[in-house]
């Protein structure tokens, strides 16, 4: 098919005119699909046929989110035909990037959690290792978002086609997975059928397709229940792959999650079992099951279970097993994302599976009545504690590898958060500091960046990204920055091109582009953000000698649906970007922008455009950022907080190449072990913070007082529990270095040189090679 260009043309030509549909770009994206499809069904047989072979011991990554992003280009790219399909397709009068416009964005994930799981399958093909990725089909991917009047509104979002899409169904692989019932003998139990969709998972430039494996949840043909109609029986089952993260406050959708956590355990677990060819005693020499936070926790009991009941292994024999094949990434201390599950529920939903788990908490209690230990440290240690079942200790006590997810993070956990499970298992926690994808998050989103940095230091970099260190020699060199420079500038036209249609007034490319984009939270400070704009305005429009440098200030994110803080937030950011960017003296200096419907492909637009990247999360709540490392690689300074994998950041790149503030982590955990920060305090002292604070209060900034309640609230009421208030000073301060350093061009330019050639270091090819080597073991054949 992409023999050359030709080729490419001839067989593209045919198969178009052969659709019945009319020749749209539309079609010629249904066109493309098919084509890549056969073009790899060979390679993705043969890959798992080598693995057959040589019995290559397999990984297998569960995980809640794969947030893939759009993949017709990706695979293109990786596939290293890109260029030619594009010219073929330019000859004939069609523009891939528009077709590439056609694929809807598969949005199975919330946000940095999805990402990484989905850039680590990208790393593991192209390093050519067995690792594969299992998740659910959701049929809805993440919400559309839309603002209206400056409020988040949410529509589903269906990303399912007939035509274009790469994966299968596969029927014969189909299982039905009980819920319900008796213990043991599933007797009354109510059946769900999981069928799998296989995806390819294209690696760069090798021959090796792994698999994403989605399940869908349809009925089963067994009989159902007699309390339940069909109606209600069919309505339940479609739920379980209908949308990712639905409401759980109330119990009813505690029990949808539930059902969706197993769901994914248990149909990836019994299938890697059923399909084995292997004594089931090598299991942990030849799988290794990744656990991506706590969601697939349930893979602990569920393993118990099969090796117990079906496998009919003793109990310390399934439970060595189990403890040798399980391992688990933490990624948040976050107590209110920390999961607990009333016990009566899951004893409800899953019996089986909840006498296994009060046993393991059992034996574990047991073995730890030896030890001195203190009535608090046993709390910590408690799998199941008043009523209920602590999600992140099971998969503590379950795996045989624990990590954070940058240094810091780790550190946090070792030593605060699982400080008593640390003591217990010092051997099993490390830390693997996250990474991402430098095929999309550079070759793919920035290909002119990608190009002239192949033209300075060859293409080694591409297979090798820590390589990138060799630009470091282009750091002071005089045409590299001109075209370092026009790259920059190209990326932000093209930004523009894209999202002036939403600004209330024309963008301009010499501002300096200043963006935060990620999910709207509390912890990640889009608050801070914003207010500092409105005294920005305030100060603007008060001193007349206070004129600063334009900036334009980009805004991206989603609130949850039921986070009412963080939709004020976005309803905050609309409000103030509406007045500055409607006053004539103002908009002169700071423009603001609120990009909507945040996802992968916006992601892609914006990064490559960024001269500075917002990293300022309260320190110690960002586990470890991966925004902040695509922003980095395309040549944005970070102006962060020493939070997350920033620290990192920070040390690759050296100090004073970025721009750090702010509260330290042992500072924040001090103030909130104390209780002795009073943003009352800072507001009644500081004359700007209190000009603000009124502007808030009289609803200003929101558009009246009632939305701005939400927002007042959490900043005196509850104290400002994310230090907004007490960062702000500095914050302020170090935007005015950046802007300072922003005048001096040259040595900008070579600073942000510096990023990107510091930057290699988090790909996740790193990342991978890591847990490959150490966690997973995936060169260790029997
Ligand atoms: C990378 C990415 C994230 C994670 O961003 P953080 O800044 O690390 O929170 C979230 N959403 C999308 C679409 C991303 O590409």
């Amino acid at each position: 098919m992409f023999g050359s260009k030709e080729e490419f043309k001839e067989h593209f030509m045919r198969r178009f005119e052969q659709q019945t549909e009319e020749q749209s770009p539309q079609t010629a994206y249904a066109v493309l699909g098919d084509m890549l499809r056969e073009h790899i069904q060979e390679d993705w047989e043969r890959t798992n046929t080598r693995y057959a072979e040589h019995k290559d011991k397999q990984l297998y990554y569960f995980s809640i989110e794969f947030l893939i992003g759009r993949l017709l280009g990706q695979n293109l790219l990786n596939l290293a035909c890109y260029d030619l399909v594009k010219e073929g397709l330019d000859e004939l009068g069609y523009d891939l990037s528009e077709i590439e416009e056609f694929e809807p964005e598969p949005g199975l994930g919330n946000g940095g959690l999805g990402r990484l799981a989905a850039g680590f399958l990208d790393s593991l093909a192209s390093l050519q290792m067995p690792g594969h990725g299992c998740g659910i089909r959701y049929k809805g991917g993440l919400f559309t978002q839309h603002i209206k009047d400056g409020f988040q509104t949410e529509q589903p979002t269906d990303w399912i086609r007939e035509t274009g899409s790469l994966d299968v169904r596969r029927e014969d692989l189909a299982l039905d997975i009980p819920f319900f019932g008796q213990a043991g003998t599933a007797e009354n139990a109510e059946w769900v059928k999981a069928v799998p969709y296989d995806m390819p998972v294209v690696g760069a430039n090798g021959r090796t397709i792994n698999t994403l494996r989605l399940w869908q949840a349809e009925p089963s043909d067994r009989p159902i229940p007699s309390t339940k109609t069909m109606q209600i029986y069919e309505r339940e089952t479609a739920a379980i792959s209908d949308r990712l993260y639905p409401d759980d406050s109330l119990d009813e959708g505690k029990i949808l999650r539930l059902k969706q956590q197993y769901f994914l355990c248990s149909a990836s677990i019994r299938t890697i079992l059923k399909e084995r060819q292997f004594e089931i005693r090598e299991l942990p020499d030849r799988v290794a099951i990744q656990v991506n936070d706590t969601h697939p926790a349930m893979a602990v009991p569920e393993l118990m279970r099969v090796l117990l009941d079906e496998e009919g292994l003793d109990w310390d024999e399934a439970w060595a097993i189990t403890t040798r094949t399980i391992s688990y990434t933490n990624h948040t201390i976050l107590e209110e994302a920390m999961e607990k599950w009333d016990s009566y529920l899951i004893e409800t939903l899953l019996p089986r599976i909840y006498q296994i788990i009060e046993e393991i908490d059992r034996r574990f209690k047991a073995k730890l009545a030896t030890q001195q230990l203190s009535t608090h440290d046993r709390h910590k240690l408690s799998i199941i504690e008043n009523d209920r079942v602590k999600m992140a200790v099971l998969a503590v006590v379950g795996s045989y590898k624990v990590n954070g997810v940058a240094k810091l993070h780790t550190e946090i956990l070792k030593q605060r958060e699982m400080k008593e499970l640390h003591e217990q298992f010092p051997d099993k926690f490390h830390n693997k500091t996250n990474g991402i994808s430098h095929r999309r998050w550079l070759m793919k989103a920035n290909p002119e960046l990608a190009s002239l940095i192949t033209e300075s230091i060859g293409s080694g970099w591409v297979t090798e990204p820590e390589r990138l260190r060799e630009l470091d020699r282009f750091a002071k060199d005089q045409s590299f920055h001109a075209s370092f420079e026009a790259v920059k500038r190209q990326k932000k036209e093209q930004l523009i091109r894209h999202v002036e249609h939403i600004s209330d007034s024309p963008i301009d490319p010499d501002s300096i582009f200043d963006i935060h984009i990620k999910r709207i939270h509390g912890y990640k400070r889009q608050l801070m953000n914003i207010l500092h704009i409105q005294m920005l305005y305030d100060r603007i429009r008060q001193d007349s000698s206070f004129r600063p440098y334009p900036r334009t200030f980009f805004f991206g994110g989603k609130a949850a649906p039921t986070y009412d803080f963080a939709k004020q937030v976005i309803k905050t950011i609309n409000t103030v970007a509406h007045k500055v960017n409607s006053d004539p003296l103002v908009r002169q200096h700071v423009h603001v922008v609120f990009v909507e419907n945040y996802n992968v492909s916006k992601a892609e637009q914006l990064i490559p455009a960024a001269n500075v990247s917002e990293q300022i999360s309260t320190a110690s709540k960002e586990a470890s950022g991966t925004g902040n490392m695509k922003f980095m690689m395309n040549g944005a300074l970070t102006l962060g907080t020493v939070d997350g994998a920033n620290v990192e950041i920070f040390e690759q790149v050296g100090e004073e190449n970025a721009f750090p503030f702010g509260l330290l982590a042992e500072q924040v955990m001090q103030f909130e072990k104390d209780g002795t920060y009073d943003p009352q305090e800072i507001i009644r002292h500081d004359p700007e913070i209190r000009q603000v604070m009124a502007e808030l209060t009289g609803g200003q900034l929101t558009d009246g007082i009632e939305n701005s309640n939400y927002i007042i609230r959490q900043l005196i009421d509850r104290r400002d529990p994310f230090f907004v208030l007490k960062d702000l000073r500095s914050y302020m301060a170090v935007h005015d270095q950046m802007l300072m350093a922003y005048t001096e061009q040259t040595r900008w330019t070579e600073m942000a040189i510096k990023n990107v050639a510091a930057s290699g270091y988090f790909s996740s090819d790193r990342t991978i090679r890591q847990y490959a080597e150490e966690v997973w073991h995936l060169d260790r054949r029997s």
